[in-house]
């Protein structure tokens, strides 16, 4: 005698879709270390998808950032 239906088998349903919620963009990450920072005071911001680091001002001291 096989124990058999235990629900169902494997279970790989359910709970697709919603997973990660990206805002907009999306493609390809390049990973959790998008920062852009500042070689004068070291703030850091967030870099954002198509505006280079060092196109951004440091919000601080006003000199361009580069790439963490
Ligand atoms: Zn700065």
């Amino acid at each position: 005698m096989t124990p058999q239906g235990r629900g169902m088998g494997g279970g790989g349903g359910a709970g697709r879709g919603q997973g990660m919620g990206r805002g907009k963009g999306g493609g390809r990450g390049m990973g959790p270390g998008g920062n852009c920072v500042c070689p004068n005071c070291g703030e850091r911001v967030p870099h954002e998808r198509g505006i280079p680091c060092f196109d951004v001002k440091c919000p601080k001291c006003g000199s361009a950032m580069t790439r963490e």
